[in-house]
C-alpha cells in the first residue's frame, strides 16, 4: 500500500510508461524537472493524510472494506462526505497552489458506482460488482487514477459515428472471451503521468448507432499500446532553467497529457460498460456534476494563495493603506468565497442513490462551475491591477544574480525598504505563475473548460431550472392561477 511520498515515487519507478515530450521519448520521468512538481503535488494527497492535523479530512472509512482509506478513493456515503471532499480540496489548493490531480479519478468512481448499479438493476448485468472489486483494490493499494473522459471529437457538428475517422472518439474495436480491445485517444488528461491507472469513460450521450463508443473500463497506466504526449504550458521551460524563483511555484505544478490508446486490451473484469449506449449520457452528467463541484473546493484554495500574494505585494509596494486596494482585496475574497459557498451548497444538498453512494445536487453543481468559469478570471484581473507592470517586465533570476546588474536591479526594483527586493521578485513571480504562467492553466483555462465548457452548464441549468414551477408561483401571487 502506498502511504508516503517515498512509496508513491517508488511505485512510479516500477512503471514503464511511454511518454513523449519536446519531440523525444523520455527514458525516465520521476526525476524530470518538468514532471517533478506534478508528482510533488500528488504526493501531498499522501503526506497530508499522514499529518495528524489533517488526517481526518484526508481519510475516510471505506464502504467496501470498512478500513481507513485515502478520501480520494472513497465512495461518498453521506452529505458530510461530500462536504469533507470540498474542504479537503480547498486545503490541498492552499498547500500546493496548483492542481493536485487526484479528483477526476475520485469523481469518476462516484459516478461509475451509481450508474453501474443502475445498469445492473435494469439489465441484470454484474458491472457494479466488478467495479467495486476493482475499486477495493484501488483503495487497498491507495492508487492514483486518471479519469479519462474527453475524446478528441474531430468536427463538433458530427456525432462519433459520422466522423471521417471513426477513432476520433475512443471505441471498442474487438471483443473476445477474454475481454475487449479499445482504440482512440483522450485529451487534456489531468495528472496522466502521475497516475497508476486510467479509468476510461464515454465523452457524451450516444445513440444506438454508436454502441462501440459506449465503453467504461480501467487500464493500468503503463499497459501495452498506451502512449502519452505531454502538454505544454505557458512558461513551462522555466522549469528547465535551473533557478527557483522565475518558475513562480518551484515545488508544485499540475500537468495534462494526450493519451493515445493503440489497440489496448482490457480483460472483462476491468470492463464496466460495454456497448450499453443508453447509460453513457447519465454517466457523463453525474461525473460532470461531481467534478464541477470539485472546482468549488480546489479553485478557492488556489485563490487563497493568490489573494495572500496580492495582499503581501501591496504591503511591499506600499499601497496596502489605500482604500481602493483594500476594497479590491475584499472583492477578491467575495468572489473566492462565493465559489466555496457554491461547492458546499451543492454538497449539503446531495442525496443518496440506490447504490448507497451519494450524488451531488445537479443544479447547484452546475451553478458552481458556471461561476468558476468567471470568478477566477476576475480575481486574476484584480491581482494584475494591484501587482503593477513589473509583473510582466521583471528581469530574470539570472540577471538578479549577475555581479554587475544584480545589485543595480536590487537597488532600483525595491519597494518599501523594509523588505528585500527578493520578496517583491518572488511574490510577483507567484502572481505571474497563477495568472499568466504555468499555474494559470489550472487556475484559469481549466476553470473555463474543465468538466465542460460554460455552455454545457447553461444547457444543464435550462433543463434543471424548473421554469414552470417558478411561473406557477408568479401566477399565483399575481392572482392569475385561478383564471388559467
Ligand atoms: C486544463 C484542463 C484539464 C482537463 N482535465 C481533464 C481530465 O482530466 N479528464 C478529462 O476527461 N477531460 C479533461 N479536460 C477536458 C475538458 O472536459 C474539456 O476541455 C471540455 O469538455 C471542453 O472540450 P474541448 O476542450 O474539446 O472543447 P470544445 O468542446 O471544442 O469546446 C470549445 C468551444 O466550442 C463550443 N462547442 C463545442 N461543441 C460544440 C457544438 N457541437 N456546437 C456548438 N458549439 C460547440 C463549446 O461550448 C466551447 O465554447 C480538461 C481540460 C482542461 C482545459
Ligand atoms: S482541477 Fe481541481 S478538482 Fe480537478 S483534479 Fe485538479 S485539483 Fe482536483
Amino acid at each position: 500500500m502506498i502511504k508516503t511520498k517515498a512509496d508513491f515515487l517508488d511505485s512510479h519507478r516500477r512503471m514503464h510508461k511511454r511518454i513523449f515530450m519536446f519531440g523525444e521519448e523520455l527514458e525516465s520521468y520521476i526525476d524530470h524537472p518538468m514532471v517533478q512538481p506534478s508528482l510533488n503535488a500528488v504526493a501531498m494527497t499522501y503526506e497530508l493524510a499522514l499529518d495528524p492535523a489533517h488526517a481526518e479530512l484526508l481519510t475516510a472509512e471505506s464502504s467496501l472494506s470498512g478500513k481507513p482509506i485515502n478520501r480520494f478513493t472513497h465512495l461518498h456515503q453521506s452529505t458530510r462526505d461530500l462536504v469533507d471532499k470540498i474542504k479537503m480540496q480547498r486545503l490541498l489548493g492552499q498547500c500546493t497552489a496548483c492542481c493536485f490531480q487526484r479528483c477526476v479519478g475520485m469523481d469518476s468512481f462516484n459516478a461509475l458506482d451509481v450508474i453501474t448499479f443502475q445498469m445492473d438493476q435494469e439489465l441484470g448485468s454484474s458491472y457494479n460488482q466488478r467495479f467495486r472489486k476493482y475499486l477495493a483494490q484501488v483503495q487497498g493499494e491507495n492508487l492514483v487514477v486518471d479519469g479519462a473522459m474527453t475524446d478528441p471529437k474531430g468536427n463538433r457538428k458530427l456525432s462519433p459515428s459520422q466522423q471521417a475517422d471513426p477513432d476520433l472518439h475512443l471505441r471498442i474495436v474487438n471483443e473476445d472471451e477474454q475481454g475487449i480491445t479499445i482504440r482512440g485517444a483522450k485529451m487534456h488528461q489531468t495528472g496522466a503521468i502521475s497516475a497508476h491507472e486510467i479509468l476510461v469513460m464515454p465523452t457524451r450521450s450516444l445513440s444506438d448507432k454508436e454502441k462501440d463508443y459506449a465503453v467504461a473500463c480501467a487500464v493500468p497506466a503503463d499497459a501495452d499500446g498506451i502512449i502519452y504526449v505531454y502538454g505544454r504550458q505557458a512558461s513551462d521551460t522555466r522549469k528547465l532553467e535551473g533557478g527557483k524563483i522565475d518558475v513562480g511555484n518551484y515545488h508544485f505544478g499540475g500537468h495534462e497529457a494526450l493519451i493515445i490508446f493503440q489497440d489496448v486490451f482490457v480483460p472483462w473484469e476491468r470492463v464496466f460498460m460495454s456497448r450499453e449506449y443508453q447509460y453513457a449520457g447519465s454517466l457523463v452528467e453525474l461525473f460532470a456534476a461531481h467534478h464541477r463541484t470539485s472546482y468549488g473546493g480546489c479553485k478557492p484554495g488556489v485563490g487563497d494563495v493568490l489573494i495572500g500574494a496580492v495582499q503581501a505585494i501591496a504591503r511591499i509596494q506600499g499601497t496596502d493603506h489605500a482604500s481602493h486596494i483594500q476594497d479590491k482585496l475584499v472583492e477578491m475574497v467575495h468572489l473566492n468565497e462565493t465559489l466555496y459557498a457554491c461547492g458546499l451548497a451543492a454538497s449539503y444538498e446531495g442525496n443518496p442513490s440506490e447504490s448507497g453512494t451519494y450524488r451531488i445536487d445537479y443544479l447547484l453543481a452546475n451553478i458552481t462551475k458556471l461561476n468558476v468559469t468567471r470568478f477566477p478570471y476576475e480575481i486574476a484581473r484584480i491581482a494584475q491591477d494591484i501587482a503593477g507592470g513589473l509583473l510582466v517586465t521583471m528581469p530574470s533570476e539570472k540577471d538578479f544574480n549577475h555581479p554587475e546588474v544584480g545589485p543595480l536591479l536590487k537597488k532600483y526594483l525595491v519597494g518599501s525598504h523594509e523588505y528585500p527586493t527578493e520578496w517583491r521578485q518572488r511574490l510577483l513571480r507567484l502572481i505571474e505563475n497563477l495568472t499568466i504562467g504555468a499555474g494559470s492553466i489550472g487556475y484559469l483555462v481549466e476553470s473555463m473548460h474543465g468538466a465542460g465548457s460554460p455552455m454545457a452548464q447553461r444547457i444543464m441549468l435550462a433543463r434543471l431550472a424548473n421554469m414552470e414551477t417558478k411561473e406557477s408561483y408568479a401566477l399565483k401571487i399575481a392572482g392569475l392561477s385561478e383564471t388559467n
